[in-house]
């Protein structure tokens, strides 16, 4: 068990339905992957998840991730959460770490586009090249880090490629769920009253 998901075991109570990260499995194609999870928590953000050595290293973005290369998105590196979190979708009950609605966005693999070090060594020194491969997101991504502290700030950025697309937005005109269909609004009122 990764140490790094002390964090999420602590803040979590357990009776919510969310899984408790006990198990660990990857991808079947044996590359990482990413999730990105629109959450309606207190305030709606969405969680870009990456899957680095065991554990889904895990930023809170509040406008989502754009494909427009100017568009740079503040992302809050949060807690790490497990990897069978990844497929988790549904509602976290009130009372709850993270008490809200959870859809999984968009999902799939990356890739590290740095030739020097590996996506551990990246993210400590602050600068992490991937590419998505998803299926709302694909190409080339940057993450950036702007400054320390208990929650350090990033910046999300989509790198100039031919997947870049100032004009598509896809948290407005995609907002379901890749594995549902449902929206984050159908599946809060399908799961109204069930806590
Ligand atoms: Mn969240």
């Amino acid at each position: 068990m990764n140490d790094r998901l002390q964090r999420y075991r602590d803040k979590r109570t357990g009776r919510s339905g969310e899984p408790g990260g006990a198990k660990a499995r990857g991808s079947r194609s044996g590359k990482p992957r990413f999730v990105i999870q629109k959450h309606a928590a207190r305030r709606l953000h969405y969680d870009f998840r990456l899957e680095v050595d065991g554990t889904l290293r895990s930023w809170a973005v509040p406008k989502g991730p754009s494909t427009d290369p100017r568009e740079k998105r503040l992302a809050i590196e949060v807690e790490d959460h497990p990897l069978d979190y990844a497929d988790f979708e549904g509602r976290i009950g009130r009372g709850n770490y993270g008490a809200g609605t959870v859809i999984v966005w968009d999902r799939g693999t990356y890739e590290n586009l740095d030739d020097e070090r590996d996506m551990a060594a990246s993210i400590d020194a602050g600068h992490v090249k991937f590419r998505l491969e998803g299926e709302k997101l694909r190409g080339g991504w940057t993450l950036q880090r702007t400054g320390g502290g208990e929650k350090p700030q990033w910046l999300l950025i989509k790198r100039r490629d031919e997947d870049a697309d100032a004009r598509r937005n896809p948290e407005s005109t995609q907002p379901e769920s890749v594995k549902s269909g449902r929206t984050i609004e159908e599946v809060a009122a399908e799961t109204e009253g069930g806590e």
